[in-house]
């Protein structure tokens, strides 16, 4: 596998060169504030220890309290955490919330957890990096596998330890936990916000009114966005899971898909459409493909392959910077990342506000405030990246970086 590390650090190199940053500025955004490793031990329910591995990376703070989500995977290691820290900081930075960049996560399969173990492991983590938490400090989130209930385990840990009554010190919590209206669907909702921002610009001869697409991942993220296009009049033909994926060229029922993957734990054998695999789906021919699951997943193998007129990353890193230059050549519009996903941790960032003011917004507001901030970031990168006759990933890495910039 790539590493995911490495290609944010090609990101960082390419931009700098385009722009002329400094190169001592470029050289301390290279290294995080805080690198941090535990181990937590926890009781299984048979009575045995087992040791996890966890981590909290602090990347960088210029622009407010480092923030970003804790991951729960197999495949989780400290490359991984570390890329994913360092793209926090910029993201934050292209929405230009008052935050910085941190991620954590911990090397797991949580399914085969009870959830006695599971809760026993968040609390574990927490245990572990208590002193460098709090609202003014560090800001964790949910991310892939974590819960607003794992949240709400970890807030009560935290004031456990420290006396503090402060829903602020975690975000992405239930809502009686202190939770914001609109944290759930946010990244999806905050792509649809980001994509129409953008849609004019994304086809020399345009996207038609009512768009064929394709969403790769159906967690959270991916089933949020899904059925937020087709609520819109987009068509959804196709969507997938790890296992595999399914199509109807006419388009998905989504709401009742969502339906039937909780009753059956699976998208295959859907009602109408046709099984399909995982790289079937990435080669489908649509105007708009969403990857919305891992990193790495369009590759210089797969991208020469690829038919989407244009493609939204609302998963973190899943084109790689070779794929990336071919679909430029390929003239193939891609909305990075860093602003195509920065919903999620803009909502997050609300919650954060109304926690440290008591106050609670209702979900049409925090969305108004969200599109707000969306529209904005997405003109500014497009106009960066016209000035700089270059894609929106290297445009929005620029804003992002000329912002922490004049903080630092
Ligand atoms: N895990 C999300 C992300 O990658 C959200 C982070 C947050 O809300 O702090 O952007």
């Amino acid at each position: 596998m790539q590493n995911l590390f490495e290609n944010a650090m090609a990101q960082l190199d390419k931009v700098a060169k385009l722009k002329n940053f400094e190169k001592e500025f470029i050289e301390a955004l290279r290294h995080p504030d805080r690198d941090i490793r535990i181990s937590i031990p926890v009781t299984l329910d048979d009575g045995s220890l087992k040791i996890f591995e966890g981590y909290r990376i602090e990347w960088n703070n210029a622009l407010g309290p480092y923030k970003g989500g804790i991951r729960y995977h197999p495949l989780t290691d400290i490359n991984e955490i570390k890329a994913l820290a360092f793209l926090m900081m910029i993201k934050c930075a292209v929405t230009g919330i008052p935050m910085g960049g941190g991620k954590g996560g911990i090397t797991v399969k949580p399914k085969n957890l009870s959830k006695g173990e599971l809760e026993r492991l968040s609390r574990g983590w927490v245990q572990k990096l208590v002193d460098n938490l709090g609202p003014y400090k560090d800001v964790p989130a949910p991310d892939v596998n974590t819960t607003p209930e794992i949240m709400s385990w970890m807030v009560d840990e935290y004031e456990k330890l420290t006396g503090e009554k402060s829903g602020a010190c975690f975000t992405g919590k239930p809502l009686d936990r202190g939770g914001s209206e609109g944290r759930g669907p946010a990244t999806g909702l905050g792509g649809y916000y980001v994509f129409h921002a953008l849609r004019p610009h994304l086809a020399e001869d345009g996207l038609p009114q009512n768009c064929k697409v394709i969403v790769q991942g159906f967690g959270n993220v991916g089933s949020n966005v899904a059925e937020i296009f087709s609520a819109h009049g987009h068509i959804v033909m196709a969507v997938s899971d790890s296992k595999g994926g399914i199509y109807n060229e006419n388009g998905l029922d989504i709401k009742k898909l969502i339906e039937y993957k909780k009753a059956t734990g699976s998208l295959s054998g859907f009602e109408g459409a046709k099984d399909i695999t995982n790289v079937e789906l990435l080669e489908t021919p649509c105007d708009l493909l969403i990857p919305a699951a891992f990193e790495n997943v369009i590759t210089e193998q797969n991208a020469p392959k690829l038919r989407a007129k244009a493609i939204m990353e609302l998963a973190n890193g899943p084109i790689t910077p070779e794929a990336d230059e071919i679909l430029f050549k390929a003239g193939i519009p891609v909305i990075p990342d860093i602003l195509a996903n920065s919903g999620g941790v803009t909502v997050s960032y609300f919650e954060w506000d109304q926690n440290l003011k008591g106050e609670h917004w209702s979900e049409e507001e925090v969305n108004k405030k969200l599109k707000v901030i969306l529209d904005d970031s997405s003109k500014k990168v497009y106009e960066k990246a016209r000035e700089l006759n270059t894609n929106l990933r290297n445009g929005a890495f620029i804003l992002a970086l000329e912002r922490i910039k004049e903080k630092t």
